[in-house]
């Protein structure tokens, strides 16, 4: 079969890959649609990611040969499966934090997403695999995962209705966590540098745009929210610690800052200012087999219109195309197709 491989080097080549064989209790699949992931990307650009490799993790595909003893699907089926399952009974799992479970990452999709086959092992197929009901496109489908952790992240940062939310970043993790607190009736921000994603991001309508290089626009952000009382969450998606001071000056008195990006930057905030204020600092690593069945549900609801963050397609051969897309902020979602 062909995958997009990492040979490392920022390098992804459509080459030959062994196509995975089945066991019990497993599934495989034959992709129908991948969605390319700020984490794919984060990997690409790491001089430490080990290749070859096969990535993508936001998978849509269709069933064509089940192990023995697989009853909760059939061939043909149309399914989305998630790529890491917790193992549900340990200490980790049993107080919600699922996704630091052991058993969490050593649960993975074979090869990948960007293949043309992919194996769900048994775990995930039990857990973290949903049946697409034909309503539902396949690149909606594909937002199973991505929806699932901004929802992680919106019940640890506790979005209220009626709260106003601060969202920074305008990547396509930016704009769903704008859709999903707009459906949670909260008044949603969004802050980012300016250019095609801003002027998307606008053309979505998904809420405010506020443009922060351009510095009325942010003065008056930050008037307006600090002069009242703030915001009630600002969650950081990207930009490193550049935006925790403006975030911090944002925020009412006992708000939160949620950090949905990683990085290896120090965050630069007084102890003084965390205490005072009574400012709440949090953080969400991917999602747990709930916070998946509430995005499916979501979705097949039609709640959400995720499908709209798609803004361009690609094939495995073209992978490399959508990557240089998504680092030069020209893209919301990319799509990868086989
Ligand atoms: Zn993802
Ligand atoms: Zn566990």
């Amino acid at each position: 079969m062909i995958a997009a491989v990492f040979r490392g080097g920022g390098k992804l080549v459509a080459e030959e890959w062994p196509r995975p064989a089945i066991g019990e209790g497993e599934v495989l699949l034959r992709l129908l649609g991948c969605g390319l992931c700020g984490s794919d990307i984060a990997k690409i650009v790491d001089p430490t990611t080990s290749a070859p490799v096969v990535l993508g993790h936001e998978v849509v595909g269709e069933v064509v040969t089940l192990g023995a003893g697989v009853t909760d699907c059939a061939i043909g089926d149309r399914v989305v499966a998630a790529h890491h399952v917790p193992c549900g009974e340990c200490h980790y799992c049993r107080r919600g934090s699922e996704s630091m479970c052991r058993a969490f990452k050593a649960s993975n999709l074979d090869p990948g997403g960007f293949a043309e086959y992919v194996r769900v092992p048994a775990a995930n197929a039990r857990h973290a695999m949903f049946r697409v009901p034909g309503h539902v496109s396949d690149e909606a489908a594909s937002f199973v995962e991505p929806l699932a952790c901004c929802l992680r992240s919106v019940r640890r940062a506790r979005v209220e209705p009626g709260d106003t939310i601060v969202v920074v970043g305008l990547g396509s993790i930016g704009c769903l966590f704008g859709m999903l607190a707009a459906a949670r009736k909260a008044r949603v921000i969004l802050v980012g540098k300016s250019g095609w994603r801003l002027e998307r991001a606008r053309k979505l309508g998904i809420g405010e745009c506020l443009d922060t290089t351009q510095s009325d626009d942010t003065a008056a952000a930050q008037r307006e929210l600090s002069g009242g009382r703030g915001a009630d969450q600002v969650i950081i998606t990207g930009g490193g610690t550049d935006a925790l001071p403006w975030a911090v000056e944002s925020l009412r008195d006992g708000g939160t800052v949620h950090y949905f990006a990683g990085g290896a930057d120090t965050l630069p905030l007084r102890l003084e200012t965390l205490y005072h204020r009574e400012l709440t600092l949090t953080a969400t690593y991917s999602s747990s087999p709930a916070d998946l069945a509430e995005a499916f549900r979501l979705i097949v609801a039609g709640a959400i219109a995720v499908d709209r963050l798609v803004t361009h397609r690609v094939s495995l051969g073209g992978l490399h195309r959508g990557v240089d897309l998504v680092r030069r902020r020209e893209a919301l979602k990319v799509y990868v197709t086989p």
